[in-house]
């Protein structure tokens, strides 16, 4: 099967992000997302106006497309089975996304693959929690919203009152050292592919910074990569998956979270790599040969531009001075609104020696610039 036309269920950043790759393997997007005004439309040859678990408005993205893939995987999994009973191709299948979108589904899917997972349980009416720990809504959390750290009883009525009816998950909090990413991608032939991994730095739950490569002990490095292979091929996953890693100060490595695409901390790729994760999402799913994810600078930083305001503002003039760093690519994801927390852009800055220290004071001086006093 030729792929020319891929369909894509959500129109963000992250869809936006696969345009140059689209362009330079011959293919067309098509989106599904509920605004026109939301960064893909932009970069879409077609369009579906419609919600991200509207399945009807996926049949029609469908029909507009050869393989359908994600940049959002809140979807309504039962309503698309039957539009993948009747032939519709997702790339992941569906059976790929069903044990990742319940968090406690996804803690217990990684725990029967033996996996290393922090320990967790459902948040049942009777259950006794133990401080700290950290609770987490069991579906549709992302940024950091629905995840809460708690370290006290006063903490937790709170939280639970503020989180009622939905369904909830508690872990042990991990007193992590570094927390690290994986980006990797697995072809339709079977090929694997794993970019350098990564470390994450969290504000508030939120990612703010991605260091790349990470040095780990040799050890780590080969755990994290086995743990990574034997996910994709358990999963029998096609396209680029993200795994988010705790690294502890005894140099235990636990699991915290799986996307089944694209993902924040691989954003790196777009300017540092040989092949960016949204190539080779998109080589993966149009059944094309993986690229090569190999760095082509020795040191990259990526720092996200959150919003720290309510504004309706391009911010032409920070990113005029952002442009001036040497060496750095800002992406602005032209969003009509500002809102604090939302990702708004995220600038790459790339190093010619890997040098932790110089990449650390980058990082300083895109957040001095983009939030100031903010
Ligand atoms: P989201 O799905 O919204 O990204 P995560 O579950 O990944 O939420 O949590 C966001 C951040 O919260 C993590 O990157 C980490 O910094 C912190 N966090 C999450 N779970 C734990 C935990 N069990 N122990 C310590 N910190 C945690």
């Amino acid at each position: 099967m030729v792929v020319q036309r891929i369909g894509v269920i959500g129109g963000g950043q992250l869809a936006w992000m696969m345009a140059g790759a689209a362009k330079k393997l011959g293919v067309k997007l098509v989106v599904q997302t509920p605004s026109k005004d939301d960064p893909a439309i932009a970069i879409a040859s077609d369009w579906v106006l419609a919600d991200i678990d509207d399945a009807a408005a996926t049949a029609r993205l469908a029909c507009l497309s050869d393989v359908v893939t994600f940049e959002n995987e809140f979807v309504d999994l039962t309503a698309l089975q039957q539009l993948e009973q009747r032939g519709v191709r997702f790339r992941p299948r569906l059976g790929v996304l069903a044990p990742l979108l319940d968090k406690y589904e996804q803690r217990q899917y990684l725990h029967h693959l033996n996996l290393p997972v922090p320990q967790f349980a459902a948040v049942t009416p009777d259950f006794e929690p133990s401080f700290p720990c950290v609770l987490k809504t069991r579906r549709h959390g992302y940024d950091g919203y629905g995840t809460v750290i708690i370290r006290d009883r006063t903490e937790w009525d709170a939280a639970l009152a503020n989180l009622r009816d939905r369904p909830l998950l508690v872990e042990e909090f991990v007193p992590f050292e570094r927390e690290l990413a994986a980006i990797a991608a697995r072809s339709v032939s079977g090929e694997f592919s794993l970019y350098p991994i990564v470390e994450t730095q969290q504000v508030n739950q939120v990612c703010r910074r991605v260091f790349a490569p990470v040095r780990l002990e040799p050890s780590i490095a080969l755990q994290i990569e086995s743990i990574t292979r034997t996910l994709l091929e358990s999963l029998d996953a096609i396209g680029v998956l993200a795994i988010e890693l705790f690294l502890t100060a005894d140099q235990k490595v636990l699991i915290n979270e799986i996307a089944p695409r694209v993902h924040n901390s691989g954003h790196f790729s777009l300017d540092a790599c040989e092949t960016s994760q949204f190539e080779q999402h998109l080589r993966a799913i149009a059944g094309l040969p993986l690229g090569n994810p190999v760095m082509r600078y020795p040191q990259a930083v990526m720092v996200n531009l959150l919003g720290y305001e309510v504004a309706q503002s391009d911010y032409a003039e920070k990113r005029k001075q952002l442009e001036q760093i040497p060496h750095s690519f800002t992406h602005w994801y032209g969003k009509s609104e500002a809102r604090p927390g939302r990702k708004l852009g995220h600038v790459t800055v790339l190093l010619k020696q890997e040098d932790r220290h110089a990449a650390e004071a980058i990082a300083q001086e895109i957040e001095a610039i983009w939030y100031g006093d903010a």
